[in-house]
C-alpha cells in the first residue's frame, strides 16, 4: 500500500524507532499511517545499529513511495551515573549518598559519573536529580574527591541513569567524542536532521554546524532546548539552528515542571518569529505506551501544540518501546486532523516573513501566491523547489489549502517531509513550468485530488533570476489531460 498524502494531517509526526517497531513491516505500516521523519536516537545503540535501522528505513521509502526523512538525536553531554555496586538501588527520603572521583564506586550508598568534573562544578546547595528527575538529592557537603548528598524525594536508582544538574553550569563540551563519530556518520549517510540534546548557546550550535560543513553534509541542525542556559539565549541559538526540539523530558527537569508549558509556548513563538520548523516532543501521548487510547490529557497537549504553531509531534517511547506502535501512530494523526479543522478558516501572515534560507524575492512571491490561492479557492499550490527553501517559508505561512512541494532531489524531498503542510512529491526534473503542470495535473487526477475545473496555484522560477522564485501563474485543470510541454498560453497568468 502506498501513503495516502492527502487523508494525512498537515502537522507532521517524527517517530522514535526502537524494538518494539524496528521491524521493517511495523515500520512500513508507520510511514501508511502518517510518520514522516524517523527519529534515531544516538543515546541507545551504535553506528552499526544505525546502519540497521537505515537499511530498512530505505527499504521502506521504497515500498511506501514516501520519502520518509530521518532525524538523528546526538546524546550530547548528557551526564550519566556510572555502575551501581548495589543495583537497583532504593533510596528514602533522608538517606546520605555520596558521588566520588573514578569510575568504580565500592560501596552501595557511592555513586559514580561519566563526567570527571562532576565534583569540582556541582556546589553545596545544588540540586542533583536521577531517573528523569523523580529522585532528588540535595549536594550538603563537598570535599576534594566526595560530594555528599542527601535524599530529598525517594525512588529507585540505576545504573547508567540521567543525572540532571538544575541551574549548575557545567564546562562539559557540548559534543563528546561519541557525538562527533556518530554526527561524521550521519554526515556519511546523508541524514536528513542532526539534533543536538543540551544545547547551551548559539555556539554549540555553530560546533556542529562547522563539523557538518567540513564534511560538506546538507543535513539540517536541530537544536534541542532542555536547559535554563538555552531559554536564557533562546533567540541566539534559533538564529543558529535550522530548526528546534521543544525537549519536554529533560527540560522539565532542567526547570520546574510547572513553567514548561510557557517555556514551550515561548520556544514556539520564537521559532514563528525566525521561521525555523519546531518539533514539541515527550511525552504527548505516554498512556499509549500500554493502552490503547490516549487520556483527555494527552489527546489536548497534542492538539494544543499545534494550535500554538509547532510544525511537528514526536514520540518517543511510545512508538520505540511501546504496546501498540502502529496505533499511536494512527492516533496522533487522527488528532492532528481534527485540531486542524481549527485552523482552516484562519488566513496566515498578512505580510511575508523573511528567512535567513529563502531570497527575499522568493518568501514574498510565496506569500502572494497563497493569498491568489485563498482568494480563488484554488484545490492546490504546488512549490517547486530545488533545495526545499520555497517549501520552508509555504510552511511557516501555515496556509491550509494543500500545497505539494516538488523535487527532483531525493534530499530536498526527505527535508520537506518536516515542513508544516508540505506533501513531497518527486519529478524527473524541475525543467520547465509546462512539464510542472504536466506532471502535477496527471498526479492529481490520478490521484482523485484534481478534477476538471479545478484551480491549482504554481510558484517556480522563470530561471531569469539566480537562486529566487520570481514566477507565480495559476492553472484550470481541463477535461482532458494535459499533455507535457503543451500548456495553452492562456493558462498562465501574467504571460
Ligand atoms: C527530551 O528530553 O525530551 C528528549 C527528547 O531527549 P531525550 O529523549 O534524548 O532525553
Amino acid at each position: 500500500m502506498t501513503r495516502n498524502t492527502l487523508g494525512e494531517a498537515r502537522t507532521k509526526i517524527v517517530a522514535t524507532v526502537g524494538p518494539a517497531c524496528e521491524d521493517e513491516e511495523i515500520l512500513t505500516e508507520l510511514v501508511q499511517h502518517g510518520v514522516d521523519v524517523f527519529r534515531i536516537n544516538a543515546a541507545h545503540g551504535k553506528t552499526a545499529d544505525f546502519e540497521r535501522i537505515l537499511k530498512k528505513i530505505k527499504s521502506v521509502r521504497i515500498k511506501t513511495g514516501f520519502p520518509v526523512a530521518v532525524l538523528l538525536d546526538l546524546a550530547g553531554p548528557k551526564i550519566r551515573l556510572g555502575q551501581l555496586v548495589q543495583d537497583p538501588l532504593e533510596v528514602q527520603i533522608g538517606q546520605e549518598l555520596s558521588f566520588v572521583r573514578g569510575e568504580n564506586a565500592s560501596q552501595p550508598d557511592e555513586l559514580t559519573s561519566n563526567y570527571s568534573k562532576l565534583i569540582d562544578e556541582v556546589n553545596i546547595g545544588d540540586r542533583v536529580m536521577l531517573a528523569d528527575g523523580t529522585i532528588s538529592l540535595d549536594v550538603i557537603d563537598k570535599s576534594q574527591d566526595r560530594l555528599r548528598c542527601v535524599v530529598a524525594v525517594r525512588g529507585t536508582i540505576r545504573s547508567r541513569q540521567g543525572i540532571n544538574l538544575p541551574g549548575v553550569s557545567l564546562s562539559v563540551s557540548s559534543m563528546r567524542p561519541e557525538d562527533v563519530e556518530n554526527a561524521l556518520w550521519a554526515a556519511r549517510n546523508e541524514i536528513d536532521f542532526i539534533s543536538l540534546s543540551f544545547a547551551r548557546s548559539a555556539q554549540d550550535v555553530a560546533s556542529l554546524k562547522n563539523l557538518l560543513a567540513s564534511m560538506d553534509a546538507h543535513a539540517l541542525v536541530i537544536a534541542k532546548i532542555e536547559k535554563r542556559e538555552a531559554l536564557e539565549c533562546l533567540e541566539e541559538i534559533v538564529d543558529a539552528a535550522d530548526g528546534v526540539m521543544v525537549a519536554r523530558g529533560d527540560l522539565g527537569v532542567e526547570i520546574d515542571v510547572a513553567e514548561t508549558p510557557v517555556a514551550q509556548k515561548r520556544i514556539i513563538q520564537v521559532c514563528k518569529e525566525k521561521m525555523k520548523p519546531v518539533i514539541v516532543a515527550t511525552q504527548m501521548l505516554e498512556s499509549m505506551h500500554h493502552n490503547r487510547r490516549p487520556t483527555r490529557a494527552e489527546a489536548s497537549d497534542v492538539a494544543n501544540a499545534i494550535l500554538d504553531g509547532a510544525d511537528a509531534c514526536m514520540l518517543s517511547g511510545e512508538t520505540a518501546i511501546g504496546d501498540h506502535p502502529v496505533v499511536v501512530v494512527e492516533m496522533m494523526n487522527r488528532i492532528m486532523l481534527s485540531t486542524e479543522t481549527m485552523l482552516k478558516n484562519v488566513s496566515g501572515d498578512s505580510k511575508p516573513r523573511l528567512s535567513t534560507h529563502v531570497h527575499p524575492i522568493t518568501a514574498a512571491v510565496t506569500h502572494n501566491a497563497a493569498n491568489i490561492a485563498e482568494s480563488i479557492q484554488a484545490k492546490l499550490v504546488v512549490v517547486a523547489t530545488r533545495t526545499g527553501g520555497t517549501a520552508w517559508v509555504k510552511a511557516k505561512q501555515r496556509n491550509y489549502i494543500p500545497t505539494l512541494g516538488v523535487s527532483d532531489s531525493e534530499a530536498t524531498l526527505r527535508r520537506m517531509c518536516l515542513f508544516w503542510g508540505i506533501m513531497p512529491h518527486q519529478v524527473a526534473q524541475l525543467d520547465s513550468p509546462e512539464s510542472l503542470v504536466a506532471d502535477v495535473t496527471k498526479w492529481g487526477k490520478s490521484t482523485g485530488v484534481l478534477t476538471a475545473g479545478d484551480r491549482v496555484v504554481f510558484v517556480t522560477g522563470t530561471g531569469l533570476l539566480n537562486q529566487t522564485h520570481n514566477l507565480i501563474f495559476v492553472n484550470e485543470v481541463t477535461k482532458n489531460e494535459v499533455p507535457k510541454n503543451e500548456v495553452p498560453k492562456n493558462e498562465r497568468t501574467g504571460q
